[in-house]
């Protein structure tokens, strides 16, 4: 009997550990080359931007906490040089999880004046050291490792802190998340981002770059200038079908349960677990009925 129970136990234990390790797999940083000194690292979490040169490394968007050490070993292999500033592209935990981490090794940490504004005064609390320390409004250029990057501000897009970076020697560019490649976007209404705004910061963006740009997006693979147009058709595409709808005077939820509206990408696969067909055509309303 006390036989059967420990293996009962033990097969217990087996099967919630398995299921552990199921819902939370182990995170791996990969990194992809983009040119000379840029690169492009994913884990879990918005797409990090890595720069490296001779003095120092320059960082955009850090993931979350629990991934640093993981992130630090894998920015190690491309240099051994200090991190000397880190780009938060907006406030958002998939992208400032590791601020206070990087912040007590002495990075110093940049963004828009909305994100140190929504962060300072978010709850739970976000620790001092996690806030940025150098804050800008509408542009800035950062004159570092052989590059003069143009971090630039995109008026209520995804929120209302965005900034997306460009490396004109690299011909490389971190839209933060003004791009969801292939998949439909977040627009978190909620911190000032909106649809119009969104569309205008892609336009914007699209301006600077050219075919053989390298596009790091907020999410998703590595994209071109191909990719974030379409993209952009697709923005455009849900925008004239929600407003057509609005101006039939159908409901939310009308709009909410009409799969016609978002067939094609969904037939595409742009529906994710986050951001699924349903929610985007809430969030399109939503914006647009504004
Ligand atoms: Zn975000």
């Amino acid at each position: 009997m006390k036989t059967c129970k420990s293996i009962c136990f033990l097969y217990m234990l087996f099967f919630a550990f398995a299921n552990y390790a199921q819902e939370t797999p182990e995170v791996v940083i990969e990194t992809q080359q983009l040119s000379n000194n840029v690169y492009m690292l994913t884990g879990q979490g918005g797409n990090i931007g890595v720069c490296v040169g001779d003095k120092a490394i320059f960082m955009i968007d850090d993931q979350y906490a629990r991934l640093t050490p993981k992130i630090l070993d894998a920015i190690k292999t491309l240099s051994d040089k200090p991190i000397q500033f880190l780009i938060n592209t907006h406030w958002h935990g998939d992208h400032t999880g590791g601020n206070e981490n990087l912040a007590k090794q002495g990075v110093k940490i940049i963004a828009q004046d909305n994100v140190y504004k929504r962060l300072s005064e978010s709850t739970p609390e976000t620790p001092k050291e996690a806030l940025p320390i150098i804050t800008f409004n509408d542009k800035l250029h950062i004159h570092i490792n052989g590059e003069d990057v143009l971090v630039f501000h995109v008026d209520n897009a995804h929120t209302d802190g965005d900034a997306l970076l460009y490396f004109p020697e690299s011909n490389v560019l971190h839209t933060g998340d003004t791009f969801f490649n292939e998949l439909y976007p977040y627009i978190d209404l909620d911190s000032g981002g909106s649809v119009n705004g969104y569309i205008e910061a892609v336009k914007k963006a699209l301006i600077l770059i050219d075919d053989d740009t390298k596009i790091i997006p907020g999410h998703g693979k590595l994209g071109n200038k191909k990719q974030y147009q379409f993209f952009l058709s697709m923005l455009e595409d849900l925008k004239t079908n929600v407003l057509a709808e609005i101006e039939l005077g159908k409901t939310e939820d009308e709009v909410a349960n009409n799969s016609n509206i978002t067939k094609t990408y969904d037939d595409l696969g742009y529906s994710w677990a986050f951001i699924n067909s349903e929610k985007i055509r809430r969030t399109f309303y939503k914006s647009l009925k504004q």
